[in-house]
């Protein structure tokens, strides 16, 4: 068997292990390896944005609405971490390079979706995920002391000693020249979430939970594996494969859901968990496989400006959401469970670090708030990189970084 030794491993190149790599101290050698090609991870995929905190006052009604969504089963702790850390990440990430919309007067420009009672979501058309998700693997393929490996799947953990004093040591991969040990003082599992397991998910197929069975394999311990968020709004198509999602931010710009009648059914704004349950009861009601998203009360600019990804995808399946709602259906989207980890990614064994999707430090409850997702992946593993490393992080969330989006 092929050996390799490297001082950091991180399985998954999505913002989490990016930016964990990221965040890492100067030559920490480090090795970042990803199942498919670089591209092919949900982060790529994210649309509306991210929250922020872009005004001091909105800090109690963020956490308010992050614990409503989540039925108030959140780790209150690490929500006001995610949120009081979103200033220093957002700046970081303007620093490398990503440009987020602006207001004619220059400052961010923040939209709202679903069960959010402020508009707090920075936001890049509707390809936000890209943008940061770009700026991120170019900044991280830039360090030398750091090697993205694509097409390498972890398969298991490697693991030494007996009882308490287990630890992991590396873990074990498969790249062209077959498998390979690799090696580290510490590991970092970001392997996304699950929703190649579902037949119908937003999710690349590629995202299967690989992270999580091979931590119960191990009895590295886990939870909530049941938490699991189903968007209302997928694009209904009877072909199969990855289902493309309609953005709740459109309903927070104003598209409503309708039946068959032509009505409204339901409050769009509503949780996700909430909206979907009464799309699933509607399509009951009326026996239909799908019911529709009519964007009449949107802008035809805002539309093609800020939804141009939503709306050339839906023309080109054949719905053009300018002239006639669109088919919509709920899909499988995100895990809210995961491997469990305190607020600075550590799993319960010694050596193993978790962050991301795939990790839950219980930040989102049993439900997860619009947009909250890149901004917990991205502040919870800058904080890993700070537990593994011992030292402070060069992106650290901190006193010394902004209070609000505002500066940025
Ligand atoms: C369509 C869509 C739209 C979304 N929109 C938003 C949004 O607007 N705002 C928001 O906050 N969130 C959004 N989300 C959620 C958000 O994008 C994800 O939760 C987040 O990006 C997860 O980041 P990650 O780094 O944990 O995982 P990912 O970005 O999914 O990356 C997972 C990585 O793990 C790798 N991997 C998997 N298995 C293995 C293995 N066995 N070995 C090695 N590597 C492995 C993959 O190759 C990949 O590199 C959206 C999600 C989807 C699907």
């Amino acid at each position: 068997m092929r050996r390799e030794s490297w001082d950091v491993v991180v399985a998954g190149a999505g913002v989490a292990g990016l930016f964990c790599a990221l965040n890492l101290p100067e030559k920490t050698r480090t090795l970042v390896i990803c199942k498919e090609d670089a591209a092919t991870c949900d982060s790529m995929l994210a649309q509306g944005g991210m929250c922020t905190l872009a005004n001091p006052a909105d800090r109690e009604a963020w956490i308010a609405d992050t614990l409503a969504a989540g039925h108030n089963e959140n780790n209150r702790a690490a929500v006001e971490a995610m949120v009081d850390g979103s200033p220093a990440v957002t700046r970081a990430l303007v620093e490398l390079g990503v440009e987020f919309d602006r207001s004619p007067d220059g400052r961010l420009d923040y939209t709202r979706e679903g069960a959010h009672s402020r508009p707090r979501i920075v936001h890049r058309a509707d390809t936000t995920g890209a943008a940061v998700t770009e700026a991120l693997l170019a900044a991280v393929r830039a360090l030398p002391w750091v090697e993205v490996r694509e097409h390498s799947p972890m398969e298991d953990l490697l693991v030494e000693g007996e009882g308490k004093g287990r630890r992991c040591v590396g873990l074990l991969a498969r790249d062209g020249g077959g498998p390979v040990e690799l090696l580290a003082n510490a590991c970092v599992l970001a392997c996304g979430g699950v929703g190649g397991l579902y037949e119908r998910s937003t999710n690349y197929p590629c995202l299967t939970g690989d992270a999580i069975r091979a931590c119960e394999r191990h009895g590295v311990a886990t939870e909530h594996l049941d938490w699991v968020q189903i968007h209302p709004t997928s694009l209904f198509t009877d072909k199969p494969g990855r289902a493309f999602l309609i953005s709740e931010s459109c309903r927070g710009e104003g598209a409503v859901l309708v039946g068959a009648n032509g009505e409204r059914f339901c409050d769009e704004l509503a949780p996700r968990d909430v909206v979907s349950a009464a799309i699933r009861k509607q399509m009951e009601r009326e026996g239909s496989r799908f019911v529709r998203l009519d964007f009449s009360a949107v802008g035809e600019d805002v539309v093609r400006g800020h939804f141009a990804h939503i709306y050339e995808t839906c023309l080109a399946a054949g719905h053009d959401i300018l002239a006639e709602p669109v088919p919509v259906v709920p899909a499988q989207h995100y895990l809210m469970g995961g491997i469990a980890c305190d607020l600075w990614g550590r799993t319960s064994m010694t050596g193993l670090f978790t962050c991301g999707e795939t990790a839950c430090c219980g930040v989102h409850g049993k439900n997860r708030l619009a947009s909250n997702s890149l901004l917990e992946s991205l502040v919870f593993s800058a904080r890993c990189a700070e537990a593994i490393s011992g030292r402070a992080p060069r992106v650290a969330p901190g006193a010394a970084h902004p209070k609000t989006a505002e500066a940025c």
